[in-house]
């Protein structure tokens, strides 16, 4: 699934390419991932001039004139490409026209993404963007400590919490405790502000790297123009099951944690 480093990329190459754009027409092959429906997307979008193109935890927000929002979210397996790929074709879900005869097509092989345009004061509540927590590379250490300090749980499964820190996923939840030094199953009320910071200081790193080498291309992940992030090739434990540990060289384990594969290595990582 993209994170926020994914999205992020997604984002940028949007900014570049999309601003200015102005809609003429939306074809939906899969009528269901339009909400409020496919009918009032098609009706409205019509006309509609992209602005800005942002990012809200893992989802894409189309800042559109006449005060309208069009919104993305890809979930498992979604993508935004300019150009058909072949494959991919039958996966389809909708196409957007532009004025200047561009289109930017939406796939998605597990169906699962989600197209949403609403006005600017309806699409946080319709979305769920609402809900979402603060944005992890927004945050200082302050806050950080303080939004941290009186909660319990495990670390992974509070790293997963969208409306905790928003844009984090198993990739980068699963990096982030290795950095830090933490096995995933660590309670966060046996973490002390020193560990906190070190969990702090690893969340940004691994965000940050993940967004300078363009995400993580293991699963479905590829740019606007089809490029593959590079990320992938920096992974210290997210998908090495088996592997040797870059620090101590024992191998790399797995097990299920909040429900999703989870990487790191029992010798590096204390569990608190
Ligand atoms: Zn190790």
């Amino acid at each position: 699934m993209p994170e926020l480093p994914e999205v992020e990329t997604i984002v940028r190459e949007l900014k570049q390419a999309a601003v200015g754009k102005k809609f003429w027409k939306v074809e939906g092959r899969l009528k269901s991932v339009f909400m409020p429906s496919f009918d009032a997307v098609a009706r409205n979008i019509k006309g509609l001039r992209i602005l800005d193109v942002t990012r809200r935890g893992k989802y894409i927000i189309f800042v559109l004139d006449k005060k309208m929002r069009l919104v993305i979210h890809l979930r498992m397996t979604g993508r935004l490409m300019w150009k058909k790929v072949k494959g991919r074709e039958k996966f389809i879900c909708a196409i957007f026209y532009f004025s200047d005869a561009r289109q930017l097509i939406f796939s998605d092989v597990r169906k699962f993404g989600k197209i949403y345009l609403y006005n600017e004061k309806e699409f946080e509540k319709r979305t769920g963007i609402g809900r979402l927590g603060r944005e992890p590379l927004e945050t200082d250490l302050k806050t950080f400590l303080k939004m941290f300090d009186s909660r319990r749980g495990i670390l992974k499964n509070t790293l997963l919490r969208q409306d905790i820190l928003a844009g984090v996923g198993n990739i980068y939840a699963d990096e982030s405790c290795f950095r830090s030094g933490f096995h995933p199953s660590s309670r966060i009320e046996k973490m002390d502000k020193k560990d906190l910071a070190k969990l702090y200081e690893a969340v940004q790193y691994c965000l940050n790297e993940g967004i300078l080498h363009c995400g993580v291309s293991v699963s479905d992940f590829v740019g606007t123009r089809g490029t593959l992030g590079k990320h992938q090739n920096y992974l210290q434990v997210y998908g090495r099951k088996g592997d040797p540990c870059y620090l101590c060289s024992k191998p790399i384990q797995k097990m299920v944690a909040a429900g999703r594969g989870t990487f790191y290595c029992l010798n590096c990582q204390k569990k608190k």
